[in-house]
């Protein structure tokens, strides 16, 4: 039997971040993820934004991390070239009363420490972004985009340079507690060819769940029955090329009041396409990314107070990802990242509800899980 110092469950955005901080201190690292590559769940299925920070509540987790992990991810991307770009992004508002909620989010955003905030008139949102309607918007210059592909690849390879062992196609299967370790069974292979399937247990001193939509069931492999996280899809479309002149940078509405998502917002992307979405929708299976699509002329209905030029046919139908919320169908309200030792398994930390912003604050979630993971190795 193999033995590790750390296993981590999931090689997304958080669990590539967190080998790489992992591997910078200590040895017998292993990231095992289920997938044939790094990165292919909710880390490659987003809007690839670097958000600044303005809409968690003070004192959060989000908030605190975001606004950290904003400033780490652009030096990070500087010092390892990772594609990205600082295009800044505004808030539209469509009235007064809209016009109030800037006001409000502006003071959010300044009490987390969110930097050059300011509240812009019609003609300066017509400067920036000509085909934009809003009678006013909140300037953020510190959001902008990156490409998480580039992100992931670019973490991994750190990790493997470093001494960390990736493994692909490999799934956990079962969790054990004994008195000093936790044995991890994984099942290694092409999961739809059974008899290429391969079972082997890793003895560790530390496990960290960085497993995304599936971390509740994760965790419930260790008898933890206190988490659940309820899909909820977010479908893009994408404007035909030759109307991409129609956004510059990015145009957010106001937050849903609930809490659900950011709204369908416009994204020029680092290839100078444009984005319309997310939308946010319950779904009951965790891996239904395309079953019952929305047609696009209901993003062109929602998306159409922001950009009144668009019209169905400069819109394709583009993919979509699935956000791990932990806030349960029919209610509103905030849930803060969970990053957490198990309370009865000791060795084992979950990293839970990683929804927006889990891409930018991926460098300070991967600070704050080593810190745990420091308590039970050193
Ligand atoms: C529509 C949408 C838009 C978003 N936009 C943004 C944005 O603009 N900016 C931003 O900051 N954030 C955004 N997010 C959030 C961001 O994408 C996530 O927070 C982040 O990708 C979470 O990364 P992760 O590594 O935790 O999860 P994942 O990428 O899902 O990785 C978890 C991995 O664990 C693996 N796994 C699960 N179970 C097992 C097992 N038993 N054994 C082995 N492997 C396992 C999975 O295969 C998966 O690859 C968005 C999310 C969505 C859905």
């Amino acid at each position: 039997m193999d033995r590790a110092n750390l296993v981590i469950i999931g090689g997304g955005v958080v669990g590539c971040a967190v080998a790489r901080a992992a591997s910078r201190r200590w040895s017998d690292v292993f990231l095992v993820e289920q997938m044939p590559r790094l990165g292919m769940g909710t880390s490659t299925r987003n809007s690839g934004v670097i958000h600044s920070g303005i809409y968690y509540p003070p004192g959060s987790l989000k908030a605190e991390l975001c606004v950290a992990g904003n400033k780490m991810l652009y030096e990070f991307c500087n010092e390892h070239r990772v594609p990205y770009r600082n295009c800044g992004k505004l808030v539209v508002a469509h009235s007064a009363a809209q016009a109030g909620a800037l006001e409000r989010l502006e003071k959010n955003g300044r009490a987390n420490g969110v930097e050059g905030l300011r509240i812009v008139d019609r003609a300066a949102v017509r400067a920036r972004e000509p085909h934009i309607e809003a009678t006013a918007a909140l300037l953020v210059p510190s959001t902008g985009i990156v490409s998480a592909e580039d992100l992931v690849k670019t973490l991994a390879r750190i990790a493997a340079e470093q001494g960390a062992n990736l493994l692909t196609r490999t799934r956990v299967t079962r969790l054990e507690q004994r008195a000093d370790s936790v044995a991890v069974t994984l099942s290694e292979g092409d999961a739809g060819d059974p008899a290429s399937l391969s079972e082997e247990t890793v003895e560790t001193r530390c496990v960290i769940n960085c497993a995304g939509l599936y971390a509740d069931e994760v965790a419930g492999l260790l008898g933890n029955r206190n988490y659940r996280i309820y899909p909820v899809r977010g479908e893009y479309c994408e404007v035909v090329r030759p109307k991409s002149y129609l956004v510059n940078h990015l145009v957010y509405p106001l937050p849903h009041p609930g809490g659900l998502s950011l709204g369908i917002h416009l994204t020029k992307t680092l290839w100078d396409t444009v984005l319309v979405g997310p939308t946010a929708d319950y779904i009951s299976d965790k891996n239904d990314y395309e079953r019952n699509r929305l047609p696009v002329e209901e993003f062109v209905r929602r998306a159409k107070p922001m950009l009144p030029e668009l019209a169905p046919e400069d819109l394709q139908l583009a993919y979509s990802g699935i956000r791990a919320k932990l806030v349960p169908p029919g209610q509103d309200g905030f849930a803060d990242f969970v990053i957490t030792r198990d309370t009865a398994a000791l060795r084992a930390i979950h990293l839970v509800g990683i929804e927006s912003p889990g891409l930018t604050s991926c460098l300070a979630i991967a600070g704050r899980a080593v810190s745990l993971a420091a308590e039970i190795l050193n």
